[in-house]
């Protein structure tokens, strides 16, 4: 039997705990014995490692957040406390690790594989969606989710006050929740680290759409703009003449029950995380990219008949 362990490193996402779920019955299946190792590469040096089955995991599918904790470490960062989290690992006899995290947790963990051979793949899981080489970070789908019933709710207050309402997402450096949101909100402005603006240009526009009757103005920003989100409130009502209030989602964009979107990705990231492993893979990131839009024939679309996903038939539980 080998063993086989995962932690969850960084901020926590939706999604979390259903790759968990999937992460042991997998592990199973595939004659693996699973491990949880709890709060990060904390849990890695203080030997915080407990192995699990399947009455671990039963009832976390639809919860946020996720059941092992998680956590940073400044320990693991030296390489005293990496040669204690491999003794732990040794006197389990665990040789792989998934590692659910952002790009600073890879970081530490190629290190660790190239200090101690201990094979790893990161899956990752931010709300950011701001790691290189994937398209998708599990728990995405779900913030937007919740950031989207937010502001659909913040929209009918708006309109019946005729009010501004300057909306700020997360995202650090990148504005991917804030563009998604503002695309799929209808926000009449949308401020993302990426692109310079300058407020001045939207001024005459702002007022002509006031004077034909536009009630109220929804502007979506991200965390890492240049302007605080007071700033583009009082310039809303300063320039624009309309009332503004300010309203900072904060840390509600992280939880919550996770989305069917997530569910699905935790599934497939964990999958192809074990697989990869067992194959060969032994320090990589299983990344998600582009499914593009394509033109198709007429007859190709009309005359053959649709099929369901090969690999999500794979899926489903087959008698032991
Ligand atoms: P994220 O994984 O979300 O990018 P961090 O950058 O905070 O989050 O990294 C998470 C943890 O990964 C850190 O607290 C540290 O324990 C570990 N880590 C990051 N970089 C390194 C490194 N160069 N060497 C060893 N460990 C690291």
């Amino acid at each position: 039997m080998k063993n086989i362990a995962i932690l969850c490193s960084g901020g926590d996402v939706s999604g979390m705990n259903p790759a968990l779920k999937h992460f042991v019955e997998y592990s199973l299946e595939k004659k693996l014995t699973p491990y949880f190792i709890y709060d990060g590469y904390e849990g890695l040096i203080d030997n915080n490692i407990e192995k699990v089955s399947y009455s671990d995991v039963s009832g976390i599918i639809n919860r946020g957040g996720t059941k092992i904790g998680s956590a940073r470490s400044k320990r693991f960062m030296s390489q005293k406390y990496r040669e204690i989290a491999k003794q732990n690992l040794d006197i389990l006899n665990i040789q792989m690790l998934v590692v659910l995290g952002g790009d600073g947790s890879f970081r530490g963990l190629d290190t660790f594989y190239k200090e101690h051979n201990v094979k790893f793949c990161g899956i990752p899981s931010t709300i950011d969606n701001d790691i290189n080489g994937t398209d998708y970070c599990l728990g995405v789908d779900t913030a937007l989710n919740t950031i989207k019933t937010s502001i659909d709710a913040i929209r009918d207050t708006a309109s019946s006050f005729k009010r501004a309402f300057v909306v700020e997402t997360m995202g650090r450096d990148c504005g991917y929740l804030a563009l998604v949101t503002a695309l799929t909100s209808g926000a009449e402005l949308c401020l993302i680290p990426e692109i310079k603006y300058d407020l001045n240009s939207y001024e005459e526009d702002f007022k002509i759409q006031m004077k034909n009757g536009r009630r109220y103005f929804l502007a979506v920003i991200s965390e890492g703009i240049d302007n605080s989100a007071d700033e583009i409130s009082n310039w809303f009502e300063e320039k624009i003449g309309i009332e503004s209030r300010v309203s900072i989602l904060g840390h509600i964009q992280r939880g919550g029950n996770p989305s069917v979107y997530d569910r699905l990705m935790a599934y497939k990231f964990v999958t192809y995380a074990i697989d990869g492993l067992l194959n060969g893979e032994n320090n990589s990131v299983i990344c998600h990219t582009k499914n593009d839009f394509v033109y198709k024939s007429i007859n190709e679309v009309v005359n053959t008949s649709h099929t369901l996903d090969k690999e999500l038939i794979s899926c489903i539980n087959k008698p032991s």
